[in-house]
């Protein structure tokens, strides 16, 4: 049946992002632990009419690799979301907890999340889009200077939340590693656009990176109409969805080498995320601040070693003679700085040479190409198992 928000009880806190909250929950009326997320957005009860139709589609999500979908309800203004509980929670908490993720868990990650958006795209022509964020009052004055140097025609910023990174790929005791929150309602993705979204100048460049500040993954795109009015149904979105796909590999390969750093690759600390001290500042509400890593998976633990993040920042700011230099990349960088960044330097790899396999270092590469013409899409990607397994055991 439906369900209803009295039927269920707040047990925990499992965090919040740019557009709501999550909590754990248990639905009194058959006890099943949910993970319940409230969606603040800004619409016309008819808009939210059919955002509840269109996430019904979720039900026929049955995936290892996705997290399932128990419904969706309203709660005025907002909608809430129930979805399955995924106790280890999300791998951002996970690396900031316990420092970089050891290589043959990143290739099992790897792995999952191809499978995953695989089964989204193949089965349910579902791309695991974002939403779009808007710019507006005094930062929309940073525009002019970008301009020369992007060839803006069109600039979409996705807003975080319906993306692949870190903290929508979530892990539980078991060993699954499954993806969540992706783009299945177009009215959903335009609701929480509209609740952000102004007008903005396009870029002409399609990239991902994501911001070292907020941590939110931002889209840029080269498409030249307001994307924020697309809907799932419409043809454009659909051939849109090979190159959204290939966007969603450009945030895998940033992911990754995120995880497997144990930091965000666009960020020059020299200090790696260290999860032994204190604890995730992501409010995931496990609490302890945790003896070593108990918090990983079982299955996951026995691969786990410690292990150091390297240095980050892609060494090549040298081929740019005639361009000008690019902003220092770090934690403070704007996204504009950080856009211009992506878009001028080489795409982060995973270095320094040597320190990973060579298949992890090849997958990598082949998902950050920066040109999608040229970047393989998730089931090209999947096509070398081999050179996956190779990567998930290691460098033997
Ligand atoms: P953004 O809003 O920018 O997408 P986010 O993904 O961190 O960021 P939410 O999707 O609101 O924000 O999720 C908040 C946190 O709740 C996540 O980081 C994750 O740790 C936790 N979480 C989300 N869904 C689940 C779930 N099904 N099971 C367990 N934990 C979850
Ligand atoms: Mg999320």
């Amino acid at each position: 049946g439906d369900l209803r928000n009295d039927e269920f009880k707040v047990v925990g806190d499992l965090g919040a992002g740019a557009g709501g909250t999550v909590d754990k929950v248990v639905h009194v009326p058959t006890g099943t632990i949910m993970a319940k997320k409230l969606v603040l957005i800004d619409a016309k009860p008819a808009v939210r009419k059919q955002i509840l139709r269109e996430l019904q589609i979720m039900h026929g999500c049955a995936s290892p690799f996705i997290v399932s979908f128990y419904g969706a309800f309203m709660r005025e203004p907002h909608i809430c979301i129930c979805m399955e509980y995924m106790d280890r929670t999300s791998l951002d908490g996970m690396y900031k907890k316990h420092g970089a993720i050891d290589v043959p868990i990143v290739g099992k990650i790897a792995e999952a999340v191809l499978e995953g958006l695989t089964y989204l795209y193949d089965v349910h022509r579902i791309i695991h889009r974002g939403t779009y964020a808007r710019r507006s009052g005094p930062s929309d004055s940073l525009w002019p200077p970008v301009l020369g140097l992007l060839d803006v025609r069109t600039c979409v910023i996705r807003r975080a939340g319906t993306d692949i990174k870190p903290s929508n790929i979530l892990v539980n005791s078991r060993g699954a590693i499954k993806i969540c929150d992706f783009g299945v309602s177009g009215e959903l993705i335009n609701s929480i656009a509209n609740t952000f979204v102004g007008t903005s100048t396009y870029m002409s460049v399609s990239l991902w990176c994501s911001h070292p500040a907020s941590g939110n993954y931002v889209y840029v795109s080269e498409s030249t109409e307001r994307t924020s009015s697309a809907r799932a149904d419409q043809p454009e979105r659909i051939q849109g969805g090979n190159y959204s796909v290939k966007s969603d590999v450009w945030s895998l390969g940033i992911s990754l080498i995120e995880l497997a750093f144990g930091r965000f690759p666009f960020s020059n600390n020299d200090s790696p995320t260290n999860g032994s001290h204190g604890s995730s500042s992501n409010g995931d509400g496990n609490g302890n601040g945790g003896e070593d890593d108990s918090d990983l998976p079982d299955e996951l633990r026995a691969t786990a070693k410690a292990s150091r993040a390297p240095p980050v920042l892609p060494s090549s700011s040298s081929g740019a003679a005639n361009r000008p230099p690019p902003p220092a990349a770090g934690p403070n960088m704007s996204i504009l700085d950080l856009l211009q960044y992506i878009v001028n330097e080489p795409a982060p790899r995973l270095t320094p040479p040597g320190k990973y396999p060579r298949e992890a270092e090849v997958f990598v590469d082949d998902c950050l190409q920066k040109d999608p013409g040229l970047r393989k899409n998730p089931k090209q990607l999947l096509v070398t198992p081999e050179d996956l397994e190779v990567w998930a055991k290691g460098m033997a």
